[in-house]
């Protein structure tokens, strides 16, 4: 996760240019929730929106600067507060010095906010393991931030952001910010977090006056409640561009080639996931995953049936496996796809099988790929529950060569492909 300026943020071209509107003006919201997919930047948005208000170099750094309600956009002429006076909007450089939309990078504050170590940086994230060994774990971790600019957060079902750090918190806020004019709470991932400790944060919100900029972030908006919601401005975040992961997974020599676009692919624009994807075999995966087609095309049910087995003997890992496979799948049938009615612009994910591609997509229309990639779908929808793995890769592969072992349904919803 690194550390950067709004300018440096990766595929996200809509955010940022609204952080910085917001950075240029000085005006800023009470809070913020960031939402969006998992991987995907809200995290590092966060941490270069706190740099550039915290900054000294930046207008709206300076003490003068309105404060506006989460029911102002930031974009009136007039403050949200009834009675406060109208602030004016810069249109022009100050003449005291330019217009700034962004953290300079070089000022003393830069630095300690660049390194997480700005005393009016509150940084909350979820944590799992002991209460006796919480500094260590949060020391850890902020170290592995420092240390790694794709440093990806990884939770536990248990992990939660603690009660004794949003104590903590509350108490803090009691006093002034130590040294910038106004103090930044970011707490990642706020869905994991008790009922109590949302309504304590609530009140905090809401404390006019109050010179603390809170930036939540959430990729399970739905767990977020609807009165923290209520009071915040939602900035919401799109996943990123395939190319764009791609680029970064090469850029740090985390895969090359058609590794690198065979993972992003997967990743479906997270590049935390893509991160995450990275340290495993994923070419193995793949061809084991696709080795399966060619039982799947000869119908041999045997064959296919001892490959299932295989692929998802190992208990928990074998529904990851499961998941993993069929994901596999999903992506050669888009290659299909891509093959038969794309105009050539996409590069296939599985690009060193094209010619097996292109000979399957000349025999495979549309609708024979739309009814496997329901079948998959469906699959992938039943993970969660109380399923047998080998039986249900077995199950969704046989359908997916056409035999009849009873039709999907097209899900109604959308599916998070992860949730971590
Ligand atoms: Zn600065």
């Amino acid at each position: 996760m690194p550390i950067v300026s709004l300018a440096g943020l990766l595929g996200q071209p809509d955010v940022t240019a609204f952080l910085r509107g917001i950075v240029a003006r000085g005006r800023y919201g009470n809070a913020y929730l960031f939402t969006g997919p998992a991987g995907v930047g809200k995290g590092t948005a966060a941490l270069a929106f706190a740099r550039a208000a915290l900054c000294d170099h930046v207008h709206g750094a300076a003490p003068a600067a309105a404060t506006v309600t989460a029911a102002d956009d930031g974009m009136s002429l007039f403050g949200g507060m009834g009675s406060a006076p109208a602030a004016p909007e810069p249109a022009a450089p100050a003449p005291d010095g330019p217009l700034l939309d962004d953290a300079c990078g070089e000022c003393p504050a830069c630095r300690k906010s660049a390194s997480l170590q700005h005393p009016d940086l509150k940084f909350l994230f979820p944590v799992s393991g002991v209460e006796a060994k919480l500094e260590e774990t949060i020391g850890e971790t902020l170290q592995g931030m420092r240390d790694d600019p794709l440093f990806v957060f990884q939770y536990d079902q248990a992990a939660s952001v603690r009660l004794s750090l949003t104590r903590e918190l509350q108490r803090e806020l009691a006093f002034r910010p130590y040294e910038a004019s106004r103090r930044v709470v970011i707490i990642r991932d706020c869905d994991r977090m008790r009922e109590d400790q949302y309504s304590a944060l609530l009140k905090s919100i809401e404390e006019p006056g109050a010179s603390t900029l809170w930036v939540l972030t959430s990729s399970r908006l739905s767990r977020v409640p609807a009165t923290i919601r209520s009071r915040c401005q939602t900035v919401k975040f799109a996943p990123l561009p395939e190319t764009a992961v791609e680029t970064v997974l090469q850029q740090y020599g985390k895969a090359s080639g058609p590794l690198a676009r065979t993972l992003a692919a997967l990743a479906a624009g997270s590049l935390a996931r893509a991160v995450a994807l990275s340290r495993e075999d994923a070419a193995g995966q793949a061809r084991a995953a696709l080795a399966m087609l060619e039982p799947v095309r000869a119908r041999n049910q045997a064959g296919l049936w001892k490959a299932a087995q295989d692929a998802t003997k190992f208990g928990r890992a074998g529904r990851e496996a499961l998941r993993r496979t069929i994901e596999f799948h999903q992506l050669w049938q888009r290659d299909l796809l891509s093959a038969r009615y794309g105009d050539g612009s996409r590069p296939f994910v599985f690009a060193e099988r094209e010619a097996e591609i292109r000979a399957e997509a000349a025999r495979t229309d549309a609708t024979e790929i739309r009814r496997r990639l329901m079948v998959l779908e469906e699959a992938l929808r039943s993970i969660d529950g109380n399923i047998t793995a080998d039986l249900t890769l077995f199950s969704a592969l046989a359908r997916v060569g056409g035999a009849k072992l009873g039709e999907g349904a097209w899900p109604s919803h959308g599916t998070a492909r992860w949730d971590y």
